[in-house]
């Protein structure tokens, strides 16, 4: 059994994960703000403590007999880090070396996982993006994010800590809060097609991102704490497919069985314009590969998500 301390872990992925831990039999301690997590979410066996990632006194309580962190807490919308970088950087940025320096007091943590971001790309000409590809981020968030890494990286270093960084590309699956303003694409719409309400894409929809599903996204972040010999390792996290937001679309349309309305707002930039990962280091170091296509992942959602009950019921 290892003890496992996840900060962020009452939110989307830090919830499926922390959940994930426990049913495999391991003691897993939870920090989290509640500005975005819900704990209801978790499992009576986690550990759960309400507290700021920022907060190095009670994490030096919080690490006391942990042997691996996973590092989740942190704001997460693009667009609002456009709007308050500075709230950005103090939380995700702030709350990495907090959460570093506090692991140095504390002392016997073995390993570090950060939880980073595919964003941290930017717009890259080659496709899929591979780990060697030089970030080139594009919004205050992206930035956050690289930082964070390059604190986990030399802090780690410096105090001994074992660290991997995985990059994840846009996580989706049943859970997902749709939060009124700057919500995900992929929920938002599955949301609105399943109310038969438009769907309204920023940009001409010819953008591409990659969609991967929570479970391999938790099977991934698993891997990465168990796994030896990953020491300052940089995985991308993402399905590999490219997915045109006129093919989401498409698919939601199809999986829902609904004749789905489009608005298109041109004068409104859809972010970057492909955002494709490589699979090839996460199937080589962490010796995984996504199980759910896109098609597969919605038809889940629509089963395991009560926030999409009406098409359940209209189809039965
Ligand atoms: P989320 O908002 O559901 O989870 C973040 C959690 O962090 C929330 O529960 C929130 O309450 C908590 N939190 C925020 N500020 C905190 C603070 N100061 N102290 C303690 N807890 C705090 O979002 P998510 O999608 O589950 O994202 C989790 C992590 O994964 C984030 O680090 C995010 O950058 C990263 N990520 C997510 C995606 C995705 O597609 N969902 C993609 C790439 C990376």
């Amino acid at each position: 059994m290892t003890r496992f301390l996840v900060t962020g872990g009452a939110g989307f992925i830090g919830a499926a994960l922390s959940n994930r831990l426990v049913s495999l039999g391991h003691f897993v301690r939870v920090l989290d703000d509640l500005s975005a997590g819900v704990p209801e979410r978790l499992h009576p066996d986690i550990v759960f403590h309400r507290g700021d990632v920022r907060d190095v006194p009670k994490l030096w309580t919080l690490l006391q007999d942990i042997d691996c962190v996973f590092h989740l807490a942190a704001k997460v919308s693009v667009q609002e880090s456009i709007n308050f970088p500075s709230d950005y950087n103090g939380v995700n940025v702030g709350g990495t070396v907090a959460l570093m320096e506090a692991m140095r007091v504390a002392g016997q943590v073995r390993r570090v996982i950060l939880v980073s971001s595919g964003a941290v790309y930017g717009e890259q000409g080659t496709q899929p993006i591979a780990e060697t590809a030089i970030p080139q981020p594009l919004s205050p968030y992206a930035v956050s994010k690289l930082a964070s890494e390059y604190y986990v990286r030399t802090l780690g270093m410096l105090n001994q800590v074992e660290t991997v960084i995985l990059r994840i590309f846009n996580a989706y699956g049943p859970g997902q809060v749709i939060p009124p303003s700057n919500a995900p694409v992929l929920p938002l719409f599955l949301h609105q097609a399943v109310r038969d309400g438009s769907l309204v894409l920023h940009g001409d929809g010819s953008q591409s991102r990659d969609f991967i599903y929570i479970d391999d996204v938790v099977e991934a972040t698993v891997q990465a704490s168990l796994v030896e010999g990953l020491d300052r390792s940089t995985i991308n996290v993402g399905s590999g497919q490219e997915t045109t937001i006129h093919d989401l679309v498409a698919h939601i349309a199809r999986v829902t069985g609904k004749e789905v309305d489009k608005v298109v707002l041109m004068d409104e930039s859809g972010g970057v314009s492909r955002l494709v990962s490589s699979t090839e280091l996460a199937q080589l170091k962490l010796g995984v590969s996504p199980r759910f296509d896109l098609k597969l992942g919605l038809e889940q959602m629509l089963i395991l998500d009560p926030q999409f009950n009406e098409v359940k019921q209209k189809s039965h």
